[in-house]
C-alpha cells in the first residue's frame, strides 16, 4: 500500500505520464557529465532575474575579465558588478559571488564547492541554502548538473506548465513548488523531465500566447476552455 494520499498519487501518475509523454516528443536530453559545482552555482546565481542570453553573456564576460576564481577574490565588488552588469542586479549579484567564493575557500582551504558532491542530499542542500542569494532552484541546478543527483529544480517554465497541468495549485510560490513537486517525480526522472519541461514550457505552453492547439495535455490543463480558445484564436 502506498504511504501518498490518493490525491498526491493521482497527481505522481499524472507527471510520470507527462514525463513519458516529453519525452516521446522530445526525446530523452543529453545528460552532459556534472559540471564544477561552483560554476553551475554561479552561472545560476547570474541566472536570477534575467534570461538566458543575458546569463550567458554576464557569465561569458565574468571569465573573460576575471579567468580564476582568485581573480575574482582579488578584485572589488564594483569591478565584478562592472563585468556583470548586462545579466542586471549586477551589485547583489556581485557581492554574493564574492562572498561565497570567500566563503568556500574559508571552508575548504581551496576554492571549490566540489566536497559537497560527497555530501547525502540532505546535508549539501543544507549546506547550500545556508549561502546567502541561494534558493531552492539554485541549490537544486547545483546538485542536478554540479553533481549528477536525481533532483528537480523549479524554473519559471516549469512553475507555470505544472500550475496550468493542475499539479501544483495556482497560488504556490516557486520555493513552495518545489517541496510539492520534489516527491511526485518519476525517480531517475529529473533532469530529463526537468529539461524536457522547459522546452515545452518555451515551445508550446508559452506564458504569453500558449500554442494550445499543439497540447499535448489538453485533458490535464486547468485553463478554462473558452480562454484556451481564445488563446489559440490570439496567435494566429
Ligand atoms: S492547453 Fe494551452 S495553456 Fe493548457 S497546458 Fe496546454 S498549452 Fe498550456
Amino acid at each position: 500500500m502506498s504511504i501518498f494520499p490518493a490525491a498526491i498519487q493521482e497527481r505522481a501518475l499524472a507527471l510520470e505520464k507527462v514525463a513519458e509523454a516529453l519525452e516521446q516528443r522530445y526525446g530523452v536530453p543529453h545528460k552532459d557529465p556534472p559540471s564544477d559545482p561552483l560554476e553551475v552555482l554561479i552561472s545560476t546565481i547570474l541566472s536570477q532575474n534575467t534570461n538566458d542570453r543575458n546569463r550567458y553573456l554576464a557569465y561569458a564576460k565574468l571569465k573573460e575579465r576575471f579567468p580564476t576564481y582568485e581573480a575574482i577574490l582579488a578584485a572589488d565588488q564594483e569591478e565584478i558588478a562592472q563585468a556583470i552588469k548586462v545579466g542586471g542586479l549586477a551589485q547583489q549579484k556581485a557581492g554574493r559571488i564574492k562572498e561565497i567564493l570567500c566563503w568556500v575557500r574559508e571552508r575548504w582551504g581551496r576554492v571549490t564547492l566540489s566536497p559537497i558532491c560527497e555530501m547525502g542530499t540532505e546535508e549539501a542542500m543544507g549546506v547550500l541554502l545556508g549561502l546567502r542569494g541561494v534558493g531552492l532552484k539554485t541549490a537544486n541546478c547545483v546538485l542536478a548538473f554540479g553533481c549528477g543527483r536525481d533532483v528537480f529544480p523549479v524554473d519559471t517554465h516549469i512553475l507555470r506548465v505544472t500550475k496550468r497541468l493542475g499539479l501544483i495549485p495556482a497560488n504556490v510560490t516557486a520555493e513552495r513548488a518545489h517541496k510539492l513537486l520534489a516527491p511526485l517525480v518519476p525517480i531517475g526522472k529529473a533532469i530529463s523531465l526537468h529539461l524536457n519541461l522547459i522546452r515545452y514550457g518555451r515551445e508550446i505552453c508559452r506564458a504569453r500566447q500558449p500554442r494550445c492547439g499543439l497540447c499535448l495535455f489538453p485533458e490535464l490543463c486547468t485553463v478554462p476552455l473558452e480562454a484556451r480558445g481564445e488563446r489559440r484564436l490570439a496567435q494566429r
